[in-house]
């Protein structure tokens, strides 16, 4: 796969086939960004990160050699891109592992934005008491902005959602979700389907907007965590954004894989981004900022020590990424294969 590839490109041949890649929320998200930051989809508790699906990268160094990495050549170099983003050259070529998937059984439910205490509870729960692996699953509450390009049965309103991937069969997922569907969804949209729906599953733009926002892993969340995240963006707390999620970690993100590079696991029980559209000047920016990091600082309680490269999209000191070997490893060899500071990633590894 070339350098400039997006996830749909991949993910609707794979899907002929009867394979998936691990890809994210979005079809529309360059491969090799995703890739090097992480790579977190719907797939993610059985079959980890993307970037540890990597078997070979081709890459220019900075010293003009062209290079196919693996885990038998420049061995640190690959360890080092697989979680330390663009800081190492630039990647020409990705050569990476697909899945096994004929079907899924995916989708959403959709309720009333004002149940959103109820059902997020209801979901923590379910997800506390133990899923399997083969389930990846998230909760959000969203007003869905009043753009042309939503579908009229979404546009301008708000909802609590839940949406999951479920590697199994209808009954086997069904099952697992009953808690929340015997809750009374006003739609649920959950079926078997083809690997390349889950691009749509979370209803992410099909194109670039302007948007910020803000993020934090967190771990060992008891329901005053949930509380907490409502107060600052459920009903009542005067919370504009678009999307405040929080994400089921767990299952193979948890567990370092033998060869894995150095974003090796997701540390915590849930990972929350919150994002809201940029639809005017500064000012419009400063203000979903503001309700953006709200949301993260409620959450602080449960930080679970390190933050998620690919979720982080304002400038911060790129150690929050790693524990403090991983950190000293990967400034050591940007030093040395990037001696002079040739290559500016989105979060550079560097002194500060
Ligand atoms: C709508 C949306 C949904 C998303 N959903 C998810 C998700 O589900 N899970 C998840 O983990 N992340 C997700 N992300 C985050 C996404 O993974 C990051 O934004 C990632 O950086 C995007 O990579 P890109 O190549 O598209 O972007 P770019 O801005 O092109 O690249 C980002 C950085 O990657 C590096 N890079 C890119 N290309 C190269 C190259 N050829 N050589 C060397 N370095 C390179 C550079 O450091 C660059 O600054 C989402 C982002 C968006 C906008």
């Amino acid at each position: 796969m070339g350098s400039g590839v997006r996830w749909a490109a991949v993910a609707d041949q794979a899907s002929a086939v009867g394979l998936a890649p691990l890809s994210g929320s979005s079809r529309d998200v360059g491969i090799t960004g995703y890739s090097l930051g992480g790579g977190m989809g719907w797939l993610a508790r059985k079959h980890g990160l993307q970037t540890n699906a990597l078997t070979a990268v081709e890459v220019v160094t900075a010293d003009g050699e062209l290079r196919r990495i693996d885990h038998d050549n420049e061995t640190d170099l690959f360890w080092a891109v697989r979680g330390g983003g663009g800081n190492y050259g630039v990647v020409t070529a990705l050569e990476f592992e697909l899945f096994p998937a004929e079907e899924l059984y995916a989708g959403s439910l959709f309720f009333p934005y004002e149940r959103a205490h109820e059902v997020m509870h209801a979901w923590h729960e379910l997800v506390s008491a133990g899923l399997p692996d083969e389930i990846t699953t998230v909760a959000r509450v969203v007003h869905v902005p009043p753009l042309e390009e939503v579908p009229e049965i979404l546009r301008g309103k708000s909802f609590t959602i839940v949406q999951a991937a479920y590697l199994g069969t209808e009954a086997d997922g069904a099952e697992l979700l009953r808690p929340l569907v015997e809750l009374g969804p006003e739609m649920n949209t959950f079926a078997m389907v083809e690997p390349a729906a889950l691009g749509y599953l979370a209803m992410d733009p099909d194109a670039p907007l302007p948007y910020a926002s803000a993020s934090r892993m967190i771990s060992d969340v008891s329901s005053v965590g949930i509380d907490a995240l409502l107060a600052a963006a459920g009903p009542g707390s005067g919370s504009q954004l678009a999307n405040v999620e929080l994400r089921s970690l767990g299952g193979a993100l948890a567990r370092r894989a033998p060869g894995a590079g150095a974003r090796a696991t997701l540390n915590g029980d849930y990972v929350m981004f919150a994002v809201g559209g940029v639809f005017g000047g500064p000012e419009a920016e400063a203000e979903v900022l503001r309700q953006a990091r709200g949301v993260s600082d409620a959450l602080a309680p449960w930080d679970s020590g390190t933050r998620y490269l690919n979720f982080e999209e304002g400038e911060v000191d790129a150690r929050v990424f790693f524990d403090a070997d991983t950190w000293r490893l990967l400034h050591a060899l940007r030093t040395h294969w990037d001696p002079n500071g040739l290559f500016l990633a989105n979060h550079e590894i560097k002194e500060s």
